[in-house]
């Protein structure tokens, strides 16, 4: 990444999104340069918070696989599934895939 590029964005993208004046955004929102995606903090959309209960989780992965965000990994020592809320956007479907019920979303702040 060039330093140019870099230096906009960190100066954008990594933003809360109320922060982002429209001038600041490229035309047609496009991605000015490849392998940014983790720059983007997606997070900072979420309305909704999911939370796993580990004593109801199974360990199936199915969160993990259907994650759209790969926020979702394994802790293989504690043996449970962590969350990244920089990137979790609160879809939900974490929760919906979960057979077991484990993920519940609450809203954000609770
Ligand atoms: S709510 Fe959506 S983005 Fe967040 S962990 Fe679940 S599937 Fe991923
Ligand atoms: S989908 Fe539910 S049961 Fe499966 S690993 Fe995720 S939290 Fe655990």
């Amino acid at each position: 990444m060039s330093d140019i590029i870099r230096k906009r964005v960190e100066e954008t993208v990594t933003k809360p999104m109320d922060q982002i004046a429209w001038q600041e955004i490229e035309p047609g929102g496009s991605i000015v340069e490849p392998g940014n995606a983790s720059s983007y903090h997606t997070g900072t959309w979420r309305s909704q918070r999911p939370i796993c209960d580990t004593e109801k989780c199974i360990r199936c992965w199915r969160c993990f696989i259907m994650c759209p965000d790969a926020a979702i990994s394994p802790d293989y020592q504690e043996n449970i599934f962590i969350w990244n809320y920089n990137y979790c956007k609160g879809c939900g479907i974490c929760a919906n895939e979960c057979p077991v019920t484990a993920i519940t979303l609450v809203e954000e702040g609770n």
